[in-house]
């Protein structure tokens, strides 16, 4: 037998951590790493934080998982803390992203049916997407990547250019349900969409009663220095995923919708075993404690604009490596003039920096949240030494 016990499904790299202190991780041989990959914007209070591992101890002695066939205290008392602090009218808790990604297609889907409307069930997404690994969230991306050998795929998704409103507005027609748009896309490349092209496709929402669906798993909860980015724009989706940073390194999702966006997830639509158990309430609560917390925030965009001018400031040093940043708040991207990937690896191996590949030749940097200036410090200064170390791979 040569297939390994744990399914071989990620080509992962040498690093093997075991402990998390704050902004570090330390692997098996007790080696520290600077961790500006935060478990890819899961991590945003970094690791080990105490009021969240307290939350989760606490919680975990008291009740952990009951299923949603009782009441749940903790669950609309989390609910309503999204709601009080969002767009939304009504959260679904789900236990990952591709979930509450699901819940979103979902509810666009049953609004358009609840009104008479079946035939509205297209919806349109956009080149380099990333929604999941689930078939449905597969579906509704067109990378071949990670699309192939899992064919047939759902029907029911057309896939526009990012950010190109004439040919998003040409697949509108009397079949589109709405839109599944990160608002600032992570995996395909850090690319945050425009304001006018975001404005547009909800003037059109408005217009033609579609879903604005959001998906805000990577970008959402502080990472980009809001609360949600959706803010960054002044405009509301209808229907929103949350996860990632949500639970704080537990892992937990939610699928957020306005009242009327919901009304077709009626009694015995949608369910989840586990989705919104009280462990993970009490893990997301921790983490709205500090993110939500007066100054917080104020905190990230500071720290995001010092952290974003060294990273200017240095390109000009390296320029035969780095090109440009893009990005908002801690969702930070360097497009360099080589693989991402083997970079990424050589500030791992020889720097004991992480950080994270994506599309269109950038490195994601995303450390946790609550970063200080010395960890800012020490970053430069690990990526600047290994930007002058790195050997460009021949062409
Ligand atoms: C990570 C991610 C997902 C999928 O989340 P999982 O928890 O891995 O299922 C969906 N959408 C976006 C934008 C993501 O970054």
């Amino acid at each position: 037998m040569s297939i390994s016990p744990l399914m071989p499904v990620y080509p992962r790299n040498d690093v093997r951590p075991v402990r998390g202190e704050g902004a570090y991780l330390i692997g098996e041989r007790g080696e520290r790493y600077l961790d500006f990959a935060s478990g890819i914007a899961v991590n945003a209070l970094g690791h080990g934080h105490p009021h969240l591992t307290k939350a989760i101890q606490e919680q975990a002695a008291t009740l952990m998982h009951v299923s949603n066939l009782y009441g749940s205290p903790q669950g609309e008392a989390f609910a309503q803390r999204l709601v009080d602090n969002s767009f939304a009218d009504t959260v679904f808790f789900t236990n990952s992203g591709a979930e509450a990604v699901e819940c979103a297609i979902k509810t666009a889907r049953a609004y358009h049916s609840s009104v008479g409307n079946n035939h509205k069930n297209t919806i349109i997404t956009f080149n380099n997407a990333f929604h999941g690994r689930t078939l449905g969230t597969i579906s509704a991306t067109n990378q071949e990547k990670l699309r192939k050998g899992f064919e047939p795929l759902l029907p029911g998704f057309a896939y526009a250019p990012f950010d190109d409103l004439n040919a998003t507005l040409d697949l509108v027609n009397d079949s589109t349900a709405g839109f599944l748009i990160e608002p600032v896309q992570g995996e395909g490349g850090l690319r945050p969409a425009s304001q006018p092209f975001l404005q547009a496709l909800r003037d059109i929402c408005d217009k033609r009663d579609l879903m604005l669906t959001f998906d805000e798993v990577q970008c959402g909860v502080g990472r980009t220095g809001k609360f949600y980015a959706y803010e960054h724009y002044g405009i509301t989706p209808d229907i929103m995923a949350s996860a990632k940073g949500i639970g704080g390194g537990f892992p937990m999702g939610a699928c957020l919708a306005t009242e009327k966006a919901a009304r077709g997830m009626v009694f015995g639509t949608h369910g989840s075993t586990y989705g919104g158990n009280p462990l993970a309430m009490a893990a997301g609560q921790a983490v709205l404690d500090v993110i939500l917390e007066d100054g917080f925030l104020d905190h990230v965009n500071s720290i995001s604009d010092r952290l974003r001018g060294a990273l200017e400031q240095l390109i000009p040093n390296h320029d035969h490596l780095f090109e440009s940043v893009r990005g908002l708040g801690l969702m930070l991207g360097l497009k360099i003039k080589s693989d991402p990937r083997d970079f990424v690896a050589h500030l791992r191996d020889n720097h004991g920096l992480l950080t994270v590949g994506a599309g269109d030749n950038v490195i994601r940097i995303l450390p946790p949240l609550n970063i200080e200036q010395a960890h800012v410090d020490e970053f430069i200064q690990k990526l600047s030494e290994g930007a002058a170390s790195y050997q460009l791979p021949e062409a």
